[in-house]
C-alpha cells in the first residue's frame, strides 16, 4: 500500500486562497463548507512608543485539508462505517449513503476537519481528490497554488525530500493520529501546544 499525504511549505505560501478557492470549485461546495482552510497565526502589538510605534507582531499562514492520518480517529469513532481507509492508498473519506448525520467523526477528529453539508444532511470532507488520482492527476488544490507551497505523493517520500515536521500551531498534536503531512516551517512557526498567539482569521474559517 501506498499511503499518500500532503507537504504544505510555509515559506512559500502568502496566504492568498487559492487553494481553498480551487477545492470548493471543483467539488462545488456550498458557501459554509470549505475542505481547505488557510490559518493565519500569529502574535504580539503595535505599541506607541514617544512620537514613534514598536511592532513585535509576527504572522504565517498554514494551509491543511484532511491530513489521511495513519491512525484515523474519526474512522474510529464512526459506528456506521462510513468513514473509509482505501486500502491501495490510505486515502480517507466519508461514504455518503452510510452517514446518518450524527457528526461524531467532525468532534472524534482532532483537526475539526469533517464539516457538516446541510442541505445533504450528511458530513463531508477531503478525499484527496481521490478521482484525480485515479486518472494519474495531481490534487485541484496542489495545481492550483500559484506559489506551487502544496505538493502531493507518496508520504514516505514526501518526508524523506521535505523532513517530518508536522507539529506546528495552530494544528494539533500529531502523536495523536499519525497525520501523512509534511511542513516546511514557515518562518516564526510556533509549536504546535503554543500558547502565546492566536488563529487571527477566524471569521473566515468555515
Ligand atoms: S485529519 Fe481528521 S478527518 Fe482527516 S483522517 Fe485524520 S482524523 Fe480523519
Ligand atoms: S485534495 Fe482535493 S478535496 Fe482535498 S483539499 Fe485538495 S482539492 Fe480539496
Ligand atoms: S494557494 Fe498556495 S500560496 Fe495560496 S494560500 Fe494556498 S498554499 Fe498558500
Amino acid at each position: 500500500m501506498t499511503q499518500y499525504g500532503f507537504h504544505f511549505d510555509g515559506t512559500r505560501c502568502t496566504g492568498c486562497k487559492t487553494c481553498m478557492l480551487a477545492c470548493k470549485d471543483y467539488h462545488n461546495l456550498s458557501n459554509d463548507v470549505a475542505f481547505r482552510q488557510i490559518y493565519e497565526y500569529g502574535l504580539g502589538e503595535w505599541t506607541q512608543d514617544g512620537d514613534g510605534w514598536t511592532c513585535t507582531t509576527s504572522v504565517y499562514y498554514i494551509s491543511e485539508a484532511c491530513n489521511h492520518c495513519e491512525s484515523p480517529m474519526c474512522f474510529a469513532s464512526c459506528a456506521q462505517g462510513a468513514i473509509i481507509k482505501d486500502e491501495e492508498t490510505g486515502l480517507v473519506y466519508i461514504d455518503a449513503e452510510n452517514c446518518i448525520d450524527c457528526g461524531a467523526c467532525a468532534e472524534a477528529c482532532p483537526y475539526s476537519i469533517p464539516k457538516r453539508d446541510a442541505e445533504n444532511s450528511v458530513y463531508v470532507k477531503c478525499d484527496g481528490c481521490r478521482d484525480r488520482l485515479a486518472e494519474g492527476k495531481q490534487p485541484i488544490c496542489v495545481e492550483a497554488c500559484p506559489l506551487r507551497a502544496l505538493d502531493f505523493g507518496d508520504i514516505e517520500e514526501l518526508r524523506s525530500t521535505y523532513g517530518d515536521v508536522s507539529a506546528i500551531a495552530p494544528l494539533a498534536d500529531p502523536s495523536q493520529t499519525i497525520p501523512s503531512l509534511v511542513i516546511t516551517e514557515p518562518k516564526n512557526a510556533l509549536p504546535f501546544d503554543d500558547t502565546t498567539g492566536a488563529i487571527l482569521n477566524q471569521v473566515e474559517l468555515v
